[in-house]
């Protein structure tokens, strides 16, 4: 199956305001893909619907073959998410956040620690693993957010404009680690309003504008028309 399916997806918030007016995307297992658009174009809108933190108005939506209102807690596994915006407004040390969060999913807690030390390590973070996240950087939180989406492995990991805010250096070793975890299976979507972003991680890609679709193209595609 796709990693990701959609089909005619609209969503209509309660003000009236059209955000998606019937979006199809088809992401391919293995991609990587670039959801870009302006401000206000619906990028947070369907990646809120794909992760179910809104509810759809119509359209169907399915991750690794599983239909979003038949098999909601199975497609919930296949995906990871790092929101735009994250408060941790409580007092868990970095490690606790991982090891619980894996927790949810059922992952015992000797096999929860493994992980999540291995995305400490990879990630940059080993050293503030004992700190409460409240208190590190913003690119360390954005990282932590990245460990956390991962710690349950999941074929599909999508981020909601990954470095907005985060400097030069940190941008850098976030593309390496997510090209290195695309390269070992996982499957990436992002959304930026960076075209310098997706044309140094992605291969395929969608231009929403107005809660529709305008392209969908091959990045290499892309760069030769302009
Ligand atoms: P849903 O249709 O998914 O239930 P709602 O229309 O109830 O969503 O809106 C969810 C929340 O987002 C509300 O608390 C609302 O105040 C807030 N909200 C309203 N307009 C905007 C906006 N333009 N951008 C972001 N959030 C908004
Ligand atoms: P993007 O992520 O591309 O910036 P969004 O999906 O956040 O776009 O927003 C798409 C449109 O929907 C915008 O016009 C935004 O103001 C509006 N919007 C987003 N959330 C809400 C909400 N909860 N209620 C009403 N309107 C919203």
């Amino acid at each position: 199956p796709k990693a990701l399916c959609i089909r005619q997806l609209t969503k209509t918030y309660k003000n009236g305001l059209e955000a998606l007016k019937g979006i199809d995307l088809d992401v391919e297992p293995g991609d990587f893909f670039a959801l870009l658009g302006p401000n206000g174009a619906g990028k947070s809108t369907t990646i809120s619907i794909i992760a179910s933190l809104v509810n759809k108005s119509s359209g169907s939506v399915s991750i690794f073959g599983h239909d979003l209102d038949r098999e909601l807690y199975a497609a919930k596994r296949c995906l990871g998410l790092v929101p735009q915006e994250f408060n941790f407004n409580t007092f868990e040390p970095v490690q606790e956040i991982l090891v619980n969060q894996a927790g949810y999913y059922g992952i015992p807690r000797k096999a929860a620690w493994k992980r999540a030390e291995k995305y400490l390590v990879e990630l940059g973070l080993w050293d503030k693993r004992k700190d409460m996240a409240r208190t590190l950087s913003g690119g360390m939180k954005r990282r932590l957010m990245i460990a956390r989406a991962l710690v349950h492995e999941p074929r599909l990991l999508i981020l909601d404009e990954p470095t907005a805010g985060v400097d030069i250096e940190i941008r850098r070793s976030m593309w390496q680690f997510l090209k290195d975890i695309n390269q070992q299976g996982c499957t990436i979507i992002l959304t930026t309003h960076y075209l310098e972003e997706a044309e140094n991680l992605c291969r395929n890609i969608a231009i929403i504008d107005h809660g529709q679709i305008i392209e969908n193209t091959s990045i290499k595609g892309l760069l030769t028309q302009l």
